[in-house]
């Protein structure tokens, strides 16, 4: 049919880097079957938004990016709404009652289906074949779906089912599918990246998995995320010790350290028994930074009981923190238990211990004055080029702000000397 168009198609993306993997295995089909893809939603015929259901504040977040696609639909541009992700999978019967005007609904894994609504073919052999949104140089590798574990807090499996390794060939083709297209640094991501190879394999697999990697040309950084404290699998630490690839850095949600309330979350481990593993970790892997995250304001957590979760981030120096304030989610273990800590307290406890982390972060910033490091190039910014340490993730850790940047390039490594430093941030000169 002459001058036929295919309709522009938008993919816009909400909550966390699993995600993002999704949309960009979509994005990557959409390409390859000649669609037309456009970046902006506002030059779109067809919008497809990949929500987020773990939290409240996520889950509105979703639910405007759907309203505003539907006003978008209502004035005429969009022709058509295709809903998919977390929210979709766990509420798409009520949305679909609430917002008749979403063409479709599909669930955090039914790329197939949606495939078919664009009215393209997915092909199964493009296996690995993604279109990327991050910047060309680095990629998260996904490496499994779903979780067992019972977080008593924790909507996820609900929304990702149980933990589902993939297969190890299939993870490592993506890896040097992602190395030949030029990335540098791989960010290991799953539920829980520590479970990897349980399942499928009845043992874990995890270590092998990263010494594989290592062996990738071009691949230069590999970090791990989302690893789960009870059952860690002490033996990746020699996979850090032997393979530098493997950034010093690790990812490790802790979420809370009283024994009274850890036992509630049902996480399964103490606050000995945590610090002793964190303390091993550090001591197996000198110069770690260690990321965690933290719930505060959980229905049974007392003052006591923060005063235990203070005493323990101050003891454990996490370089890299986040806190967040307890959501009540429908269908959790914790649900039950109501949600009786009022929002004030919960905001207070939540600034507490930021602003004890910031005061670390601070402190540690400060002793790497005049300290050279490797830093990996992510963006230009004004008059700095800006780019990350080994001990930083994209997105959510502290960054580098380069002066002198017109001997270095975006994507590229390069050493620089820390000339000074705020609580969360650098500031150096290329060596
Ligand atoms: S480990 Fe716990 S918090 Fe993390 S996804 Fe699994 S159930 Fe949720």
């Amino acid at each position: 049919m002459k001058n036929f168009q295919p309709p522009k198609i938008s993919v816009v993306t909400l909550g966390c880097s699993k995600n993002v993997v999704d949309s960009e295995v979509l994005l990557g089909q959409l390409r390859l079957n000649n669609a037309s893809v456009v970046g902006d939603v506002d030059d779109a015929e067809i919008a497809v938004i990949n929500t987020c259901g773990f939290i409240e504040a996520a889950k509105q977040e979703s639910i405007d990016a759907i309203m505003e696609a539907v006003r978008k639909k209502n004035q005429g541009q969009l022709k058509k709404i295709v809903v998919m992700g977390c929210l979709s999978e766990r509420f798409a019967k009520e949305l679909s009652i609430e917002i008749p005007e979403v063409d479709a609904f599909f669930g955090s894994n039914q790329l197939k289906d949606v495939a078919t609504e664009l009215g393209i073919d997915y092909k199964q052999e493009l296996l690995g074949e993604r279109q990327l949104t991050t910047p060309s140089h680095f990629a998260y590798l996904k490496i499994s779906e779903g979780c067992d574990n019972p977080c008593s807090f924790c909507a996820i499996p609900l929304m990702r089912g149980l933990h589902r390794t993939k297969p190890f060939e299939q993870v490592i083709e993506e890896a040097r599918l992602l190395a030949a297209k030029g990335v540098k640094e791989l960010i290991i991501i799953g539920q829980d990246t520590t479970y990897y190879g349980l399942d499928l394999y009845g043992r874990h697999r995890l270590d092998a998995l990263l010494s594989e990697i290592s062996s990738i040309d071009g691949i230069e950084w590999i970090r791990l995320m989302y690893a789960y404290p009870a059952k860690f699998p002490k033996e990746i630490l020699k996979v850090y010790q032997v393979h530098p690839k493997l950034c010093r850095y690790l990812d490790i949600p802790v979420q809370h350290a009283s024994d009274a309330v850890l036992k509630s979350m049902r996480r399964g481990i103490t606050n000995r028994a945590m610090r002793d593993l964190l303390h091993e970790i550090k001591a197996g892997v000198p110069n770690i930074a260690l990321r965690t995250t933290l719930i505060v304001g959980y229905p049974n957590e007392t003052e006591k009981d923060f005063e235990v979760l203070c005493d323990f981030v101050k003891e454990m120096k996490f370089h890299r923190l986040g806190a967040f304030t307890y959501s009540q989610e429908e269908g959790t273990f914790a649900y039950d238990l109501g949600d009786p800590i009022p929002a004030n307290v919960k905001e207070e406890r939540c600034a507490t211990i930021m602003q004890i982390q910031q005061e670390i972060s601070a402190e540690r910033n400060q002793s790497l004055q005049g300290v050279q490091v490797k830093v990996l190039l992510d963006r230009r910014e004004g008059e700095f080029m800006v780019g990350r340490t080994e001990w930083d993730a994209p997105e959510i850790d502290q960054e580098v702000y380069v002066r002198n940047k017109d001997t270095v390039s975006v994507g590229n490594f390069c050493d620089v000397t820390i000339v000074d430093t705020t609580e969360y941030d650098l500031y150096a000169d290329v060596v």
